[in-house]
């Protein structure tokens, strides 16, 4: 595994990591050569955590990940002093799926946690839970509903608004953040973020629409009630790239990502003030990407396709983090055992399907890439159930449920309205563990942009690639994890409930 030199917004020398150990400037240092030479002098044990997701933020529209726009010259300089990992990708492409994955570090059809209502079950021990008998403050702090009920283990919680699909609240977290962070400054603390910004609607300050825009398009279409209502039209009438109704589209997302840059820079600012920030870790993630178009389709939580799974990966923590850029293939399932490794608490009791990233050297941590095939699972009865996995290049899919995008429109409409009751009838449930009725296979070097399904041609890479899914699956269900009749709503508190309940939940 080859870690590429720093490039873009610092342009530091490359200086031998050795330097690191004796506390000079580490942030600025590159790590050079191979992924082992990517050392932590020692854990990060007393140190803090503040973890940064930030909801539907495809790595590629990040600078630092090679994107044309300034959408994130904070979040660059962060990318430019600590950890950056090119390929980093989610395990589910739907928000409480993928969250479940973090704060238990199980697969979706592993733990349970699966489907629209997906939450933790209480025999699994979350991260949070972890950190608190280790004796950590643990705070939660959303800035969208959708994660009611995932919160078990922080001692505080708080979710921002009281519906969801709400734009540019991004300042109010941080806000709420330094509120709490003020509170808990003098002890260990693991804080949890959650920024909703780029999720749609996209609906960005006008100064940061500005930022890519001379003027103001007229007649911007809304992602949810236009665009994936009404895409099969839209098609038609030539909406794509190119077409101003699509380019605006996209750089009110591109908007959305400079607000949460912003709101992150005003935090550090803070923490920095408070003294907060010389012992901490700080992660930025993202659940999942998002699509536009790239598979003729908008959002994401309906494919396991790159543009929806690949996300930003960065720890930053100079002085004890070094800074380098990682080609190894990573995945959010692998957090959990990494931080627990880096922070030193215990995973006994919890049946992990990641692995840590750092493994033990002669002194202190080295980088250590994750051995498992990497899988991805998205369980939504109500839109797709697919399971997708990649080995040495290969990426298989196989969907249990799928709709084309041409069906999508329509199929979201009466989802809605059976979900609200302005439509009687029930989802209907497919089996977890059926037959797949769709099947692709790519060659992501050659075709990253999976658009020549080679499913036919490599009949003994289909096998290899159906079996290991097999033996996962086969795996889950001796663990006793059966297809749910139904989507089972979780035990919420009564705060938990009247979010849901103004999400349109029930
Ligand atoms: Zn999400």
């Amino acid at each position: 595994m080859q870690v590429k030199p720093l490039c873009g917004c610092l342009r530091r020398p490359r200086i031998g990591w050795v330097i690191a150990l004796l506390g000079a400037c580490a942030g600025a240092l590159t790590a050079s050569g191979q992924t082992s030479d990517v050392v932590l002098p020692e854990t990060l044990q007393g140190y803090n955590l503040i973890f940064i997701n930030i909801d539907a933020l495809r790595a590629d529209h990040l600078g630092c990940y090679g994107y044309k726009r300034n959408t994130s010259p904070f979040i660059d300089s962060l990318a430019a002093e600590g950890l950056l990992f090119e390929q980093a990708r989610s395990n589910s492409t739907y928000t409480r799926e993928s969250v479940s994955v973090l704060f238990s570090g199980m697969l979706p059809c592993s733990s349970g946690a699966m489907g629209w209502y997906a939450q933790v079950p209480e025999t699994v021990p979350t991260l949070a839970e972890r950190f608190s008998a280790a004796g950590y403050e643990t705070v939660f702090l959303s800035n969208t509903a959708v994660l009611a009920g995932l919160t078990r283990g922080f001692k505080t919680a708080h979710h921002l608004p009281l519906h969801w699909m709400l734009s540019t609240e991004g300042p109010k977290l941080t806000a709420i953040a330094m509120e709490h962070a003020k509170k808990i400054r003098n002890r260990p603390f693991f804080m949890y973020l959650h920024y909703f910004d780029p999720h749609g609607p996209y609906e960005p300050p006008d100064d940061l629409y500005l930022r890519f825009a001379d003027t103001f398009y007229p007649n911007p279409l809304h992602i949810f009630d236009d665009i994936r209502a009404d895409l099969n039209q839209l098609r038609k009438e030539g909406f794509g790239p190119g077409d101003p109704r699509f380019e605006d589209t996209v750089i009110r997302y591109d908007a959305e990502i400079a607000d949460s840059d912003r709101s992150i820079e005003l935090l550090f600012h803070a923490l920095r003030a408070y003294g907060m920030l010389e012992k901490t870790l700080v992660v930025i993630a993202s659940d999942h990407g998002e699509e536009f178009l790239d598979h003729d389709w908008v959002e994401h939580g309906w494919t396991l396709h790159e543009e929806v799974l690949r996300v930003p990966l960065i720890f930053w923590a100079p002085g004890k983090m070094p800074a380098a850029r990682v080609k190894a293939s990573v995945s959010v399932v692998d957090y959990y055992p990494t931080i627990a490794r880096l922070f030193g608490l215990p995973t006994e009791g919890s049946a992990l399907d990641g692995e840590a990233l750092f493994g033990p050297a002669d002194s202190g941590l080295r980088l250590t890439p994750p051995s498992r095939p990497y899988v991805a699972e998205l369980m939504l009865q109500e839109r797709a159930m697919t399971r997708s996995v990649i080995v040495d290049g290969w990426k298989y899919l196989a969907a249990r449920k799928r709709f084309t995008p041409a069906e999508r429109p329509n199929e979201v409409r009466q989802l809605e309205e059976v979900q609200l009751g302005l439509q009687a009838g029930t989802i209907p449930m497919t089996d977890v563990w059926g037959p797949p009725v769709y099947e692709e296979l790519y060659y992501l070097p050659d075709d990253p942009r999976e658009t020549r399904n080679v499913l036919d041609e490599q009949g003994a890479v289909r096998d290899k690639l159906r079996a290991i899914l097999e033996k996962h699956e086969k795996t889950c269900r001796e663990r006793g994890i059966e297809t749910p009749p139904r989507q089972e709503v979780p035990a919420l508190s009564p705060e938990e409930i009247e979010l849901l309940h103004c999400m349109g939940y029930f």
